[in-house]
């Protein structure tokens, strides 16, 4: 279970790894750039999902207006 919305963007995910290893460092370090300590496969898996949805709503009302 992936909450891409939780911590000012760095999002929250159910498994092990973010619980153990990951929330530390976002809690530590909240308000710096994210990197690849602070996410798991999980989250990424859901950014990567998330942005391509954006990009293809983008499109749809911006990419073509070039014509
Ligand atoms: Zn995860």
């Amino acid at each position: 279970m992936v909450d891409l919305s939780a911590n000012d963007g760095f999002g929250e995910c159910s498994c092990k790894r973010w619980q153990c290893h990951v929330w530390p460092k976002i809690r530590d370090k909240l308000g710096e750039p994210a990197t690849a300590t602070t996410t798991c496969a999980h989250v990424r898996a859901a950014l990567g999902f998330f942005l391509r949805e954006v990009l293809k709503a983008w499109i749809r009302q911006h990419g073509q207006d070039r014509g």
